[in-house]
């Protein structure tokens, strides 16, 4: 597809009043670890002014002018001792004030639910705010936004919006989970595929269909009281073409120049491939992800404070606990580890986990901070998202035991954890917005869906569900990626059955509801699943046997995924059953005595806490 970009020109005509259209970011604070800050300033013909700040504890260090005429970069440093209020930068002309803009430097909110970081006690919650609850049917079409919603269209925006999400909070917490990550929330004003938002258009604000900044920062104000966290999802590999310096790019280099669309090779182990060649890499790293979606050229160090200024601001403004990064591998890697230290500097127990998609765990391991990497790499990444493991996940339960086949899959793929600095850190799951609905590629035999679910709960890892699985949503890639966000049934006003609630849930939903409530519930109370080291034991005749030991606790779990009952030898497992005699089973409820022998049901997943 051919394009045309339009470098270096400006939007306005130069009849046009010098003015400030926007300063990025809109706000700042006092007291940030890190002194600088650097505001992008646009309005027309801007540059033929100089700006001057006058406000105690604020110096204007720099102003940089670029190409375009309608930009000032401003590098500033707020001292420890600047207090907060509204501070005038006044853009002059030798004497003569032009513009006078006030900026605000806020104070600093304290609290110990703000920026908490996400661990191995948590479970993540992925939903995408289009497809999950419409709390708002005011907002479905708003001035200015090009797509209008459609909802018989699977491509097309359906209406979810923050406030549906907000009005779930307590679904979700009773269902068990304890995190929220939700889709990206940012404007997203292309004319189609707008709903999935990783074609944002502007980073400083919450898509109006979604709701407002306000409206976000208030949702997870409410789901912090109720124990929740949250995590935004961030994209800095590219912006949706329509952002609002579409016409008047700040630099040549803003975005990587082609001079034809040219697409990324989606090869993301060339980054890491010792014998990669340079124009593989190039065009992984350079080549954009879509038409639609402008590849942001993160060498140049104007994008870089663009986007690390972003982050921090969305943190401290919203009180995120955490961030999933799209396509990690695709921005520049020196940059995407500048970031990280930026973040960890500012909040020292912020978590952010990287969209890793990769068939190998070396590939994966890589990106999660480590000190091994043979080109010295240090990513400064806390977590990476276990995307081998979920493919093995997705195979897993479906077939015959064999050699390297059936359970075998997820014993291999856990026995290469050597490659990890620390497999904890890993985000484990069966299935999200990119990939087929566990459900579905289970062919929708319940039984093997409760054994993956009861795995994913239990092995080393953060467990990541995707909504609706928790009433077995299905969803098939082949049938295109609206097949596998659909709405959330009982999310949209006059929506025939309501499954956030009991009865509004089938039969079948019921029971696979209340098997998620119950193991999620538990998971929440024991340690030794969370934190605990992970033993296994080869798989034997279609049976997997691993325990999770933390200070004295032990929990023990048997996959059995035979159709038929098996009874299975405990005598190979006595390291770690020595000294145990009975196992409560955590979903069953009842205690067992522990035998020579264990009789499995068939397709069964038997998770015991040891006495
Ligand atoms: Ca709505």
């Amino acid at each position: 597809m051919a394009f045309l970009l339009t470098l270096g020109s400006s939007t306005f005509s130069y009849a046009q009043k010098i003015n400030v259209k926007r300063v990025d970011p809109p706000s700042w604070w006092t007291g940030m670890h890190d002194h600088n800050l650097q505001l992008l300033v646009y309005g027309p013909r801007i540059s033929e002014t100089h700006p001057v700040i006058d406000y105690p504890g604020v110096q204007l260090e720099q102003t940089i002018h670029v190409k375009s005429p309608d930009y000032l970069f401003l590098d500033l440093i707020i001292s420890p001792g600047a207090k907060p209020g509204t501070m005038a930068i006044h853009f002059k002309k030798g004497k003569k004030d032009i513009v006078k803009y006030a900026y605000t430097l806020n104070k600093r909110e304290k609290g110990p639910k703000l920026h908490q970081g996400f661990d191995n006690s948590d479970v993540i919650y992925l939903l995408m705010p289009d497809r999950f609850a419409n709390g708002d049917t005011t907002n479905d079409n708003m001035p200015g936004m090009l797509e209008k919603a459609d909802r018989s269209n699977p491509n097309g925006r359906h209406g979810g919006d923050i406030k549906g999400i907000e009005e779930h909070l307590d679904y979700l917490k009773d269902l068990g989970i304890t995190t929220i990550w939700s889709t990206p929330l940012m404007e997203d004003n292309m004319p189609a595929y707008s709903y999935h938002g990783y074609a944002q258009t502007d980073y400083y604000k919450v898509d109006p269909r979604f709701g407002t900044n306000r409206n976000y920062r208030n949702m997870v104000r409410e789901a912090h009281k109720k124990g929740l966290k949250v995590i935004q999802d961030m994209v800095f590999n590219h912006c949706g073409t329509n952002y609002f310096w579409k016409n008047d790019l700040p630099t040549p280099d803003w975005y990587n120049p082609w001079p034809k669309f040219t697409r990324s090779n989606y090869h993301g182990g060339v980054v890491s491939d010792p014998h990669a060649s340079k124009y593989d890499y190039h065009h992984m790293v350079a080549g954009w992800f879509d038409s639609s979606m402008a590849d942001l050229d993160q060498d140049n160090p104007l994008v870089a404070n663009y986007l690390i200024q972003n982050s921090i601001w969305w943190i401290e403004y919203a009180g995120l606990d955490g961030i999933r990064q799209d396509t990690y591998p695709y921005p520049y890697k020196d940059f995407m580890a500048k970031w990280m230290q930026r973040i960890l500097l500012e909040y020292p127990h912020f978590n952010v986990v990287g969209e890793t998609w990769f068939s190998y765990p070396a590939t994966v391991a890589y990106w999660l901070e480590n000190d091994r990497n043979k080109d010295g790499y240090h990513s400064h990444l806390t977590n990476v998202f276990d995307f081998p493991l979920m493919m093995a996940i997705n195979k897993a339960f479906n077939e015959k035991p064999g050699w390297d086949t059936g359970l075998a899959r997820l014993y291999e793929v856990i026995s290469q954890d050597f490659v990890y600095s620390d497999p904890m850190k890993l985000g484990i799951f069966a299935g999200n917005h990119d990939s087929n609905r566990i459900f579905s590629s289970l062919h929708e035999d319940l039984k093997a869906w409760k054994m993956a679910m009861a795995f994913l709960m239990t092995t080393r890892g953060i467990p990541e569900i995707y909504y609706g699985d928790e009433i077995v949503m299905t969803g098939e890639k082949s049938k295109g990626d609206g097949n596998l966000r659909k709405d959330f049934p009982g999310g949209w006003p006059g929506d025939k059955l309501d499954a956030f609630t009991q009865q509004g849930r089938t039969p079948e939903q019921n029971e696979a509801f209340n098997y998620m409530h119950r193991l999620l519930n538990w998971r929440k109370t024991n340690k030794a699943v969370q934190f605990g080291t992970l033993t296994h034991y080869i798989v034997e005749n279609g049976v997997y046997v691993y325990f999770r030991s933390y200070k004295g606790q032990k929990v023990m779990v048997l996959l059995n995924n035979n159709e038929k009952p098996v009874t299975v030898d405990l005598s190979r497992f006595a390291e770690d059953l020595n000294g145990f005699t009975k196992g409560r089973n955590v979903i069953k409820g009842n205690t067992i005595v522990l035998g020579k022998e264990m009789e499995l049901p068939g397709k069964s997943a038997e998770i015991l806490e040891l006495e």
